[in-house]
């Protein structure tokens, strides 16, 4: 051993050699398009442009047969499944809100006692936070794998889809203040905005956009599949029709208490908003810098609230995604430009699909409605009252569960499990109603048909209630100012698109069946990272075009 050296410079070459051959790629992009069906791929196809959708499609790998499979199917569960690889059952983030027994109130699932940076206005103990995400996310374990050096933007008009996609660490996690038409985040994250994010909110971009009026992009010939029938609209809480006709005006009519950029965040042009910050996020925010990647996570929710407002067939929603294309072709721009053509990795999906609107679909003799809170809630306690003594037995009905009074319960002596069961048994024999299980089945079976399992994938026994509801296709609880809602474990509501595009990711498409909770592992596989910790889902290893 008189030479030693030789021997340990081999080792260090090695490894170098070795990691090189990891083949990262510089960054990887996530794009969620919030409430966005696979259908509006081929519906919309030919008006889109070259550079966006079509340029994922034709350059990428397209995946039609990808499903969430839980229930509820809400934006703030559908960001937190995707990211960290598994369902609500195990990583916490069972609704929007969710209901503590023990204070007998629901919580929005960010919510927390941070302060709101990013805003000229002081909101102290307003601050949201990742908290109650209880498992680890991919952008989690890219952080820890890289001892916190890679760079992880997470940025998106609503606070949660920001917040649940950007995990724990995440570097800058912002989100739009409908107040401001600022980009803020949370004391949670930083005491102040970056650089960039901060000089971003100084050109007011918001303002602009509200002076502008949403006009269609194209002309009549582009929409002539559209159904513009003014007596399918939303109505909202103080009786207003929310009428589909266009131009609709940014600016709120005058001592409106709406928040100023409301109809903004209402409107496709606060997707362009967020797709200038993103561009802004790629130039200037470090990402795809250095040896680690970077991840940057963008969820574009303007689809979602004219999705609701107008359905899924209206002129508006055909609009919104004709802009959103535009956006997309500006981004990849962009990301070709600064990152690189082949150096980075980008995935397109959605947090949860959409039904079509009841009535219309009544109108043409398919069975569908609304069920309403007030009547399903009296429902069960009238039902409760009358096969038991008159109590207070219902606490809320919350994401389609019933949370009963289980201190009534006991002190009346009453299994639990069976007031459960006889309640549920009810409830299955009303219109619009198709299943109801309760928490004592829930934890004591293992379901494999497609709905139970479903229920079951989002039941946490901790956090979820007495009885879970399953509608029949086509019904759901009416949601306040809304002409449709999802949440459902019906195809409308699981089924969403699934695109592959950039850094050694093969050309073509498939109608192979995978979950949402596929995508985790998938980029862990991608990025050579250990999977988020509580991931039930496989790697898509057929995306690999690597040869
Ligand atoms: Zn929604």
């Amino acid at each position: 051993m008189r030479k030693p050296y030789p021997f340990i410079v081999l080792l260090i070459f090695a490894s170098i050699t070795g990691f090189a051959q990891l083949n990262r790629p510089k960054l990887v992009v996530g794009i969620v398009v919030d409430q966005m069906r696979p259908d509006y791929l081929t519906r919309f196809y030919d008006q889109f442009g070259q550079g966006g959708f079509k340029r994922l499609m034709a350059e990428g790998y397209t995946m039609w047969d990808v499903h969430y499979n839980y229930i509820p199917t809400y934006t703030g569960p559908g960001h937190a499944s995707i990211y960290s690889g598994t369902t609500p059952r195990y990583h916490g983030i069972t609704g929007n809100d969710i209901y503590y027994r023990e204070r007998k109130k629901s919580e929005y699932c960010v919510n927390d006692t941070f302060n709101v940076v990013g805003n000229s206005v002081a909101e102290t103990g307003k601050g949201l936070s990742p908290r109650r995400l209880i498992a680890t996310n991919i952008c989690d374990e890219l952080k820890l794998c890289t001892s916190g050096k890679s760079t992880i933007i997470s940025i998106s008009l609503k606070d949660r889809a920001a917040i649940l996609s950007g995990g724990h660490m995440a570097d800058c996690v912002s989100w739009f203040d409908q107040k401001t038409g600022n980009f803020v985040t949370s004391s949670y994250y930083a005491g102040q905005l970056p650089a960039w994010l901060s000089t971003f909110n100084d050109r007011n971009l918001a303002f602009s956009y509200i002076n502008e009026k949403w006009t269609p992009l194209y002309g009549s010939s582009y929409y002539s599949d559209c159904i513009t029938d003014t007596t399918i609209c939303a109505v909202t809480k103080t009786g207003e029709k929310v009428l589909p006709r266009f131009p609709h005006d940014l600016q709120l009519p005058l001592n409106s208490k709406e928040a100023t950029y409301s109809l903004l965040y209402k409107s496709p042009l606060a997707n362009s908003l967020l797709t200038d910050l993103a561009i802004e996020a790629i130039k200037n925010g470090n990402l795809g810098k250095g040896e680690n990647p970077g991840f940057l996570a963008i969820s574009y929710s303007s689809t979602d609230v004219v999705g609701h407002l107008y359905g899924p067939h209206s002129k508006e929603i055909k609009d919104t995604y004709l802009r959103l294309d535009q956006d997309l072709d500006r981004l990849i721009t962009t990301l070709d430009q600064a990152i690189g053509k082949g150096n980075y990795v980008l995935f397109l999906t959605a947090d949860h699909g959409i039904p079509e609107v009841p009535q219309y679909l009544a109108s043409r003799k398919v069975p569908a409605g609304y069920l309403y809170h007030k009547p399903l809630i009296k429902l069960a306690a009238d039902f409760l009252d009358g096969s038991y003594t008159a109590g207070k037995w219902v606490d809320t009905l919350i994401n389609d569960q019933f949370y009963l009074n289980r201190k009534l319960i006991s002190e009346k002596g009453l299994d639990l499990a069976a007031v459960q069961a006889r309640l549920a048994n009810y409830l299955m024999q009303q219109k619009g109603i198709a299943f109801a299980y309760t928490a004592a089945e829930m934890k004591e079976g293992e379901f494999t048909s497609k709905l139970a399992m479903a229920v079951q994938n989002g039941f946490q026994p901790k956090l979820s209630g007495d009885v879970m509801l399953v509608m029949e296709p086509g019904f759901f609880e009416y949601e306040e100012g809304y002409l449709v809602e999802h949440g459902s474990g019906y195809n409308y509501d699981t089924n969403v698109p699934l695109i592959w595009f950039g850094q050694n990711i093969k050309k073509g498409e498939s109608w192979q069946l995978h979950y949402i909770t596929d995508i985790a592992p998938t980029l862990s596989m991608i990025l050579r990272i250990k999977y988020p910790s509580a991931s039930i889902g496989n790697p898509i290893v057929e995306i690999n075009g690597q040869k």
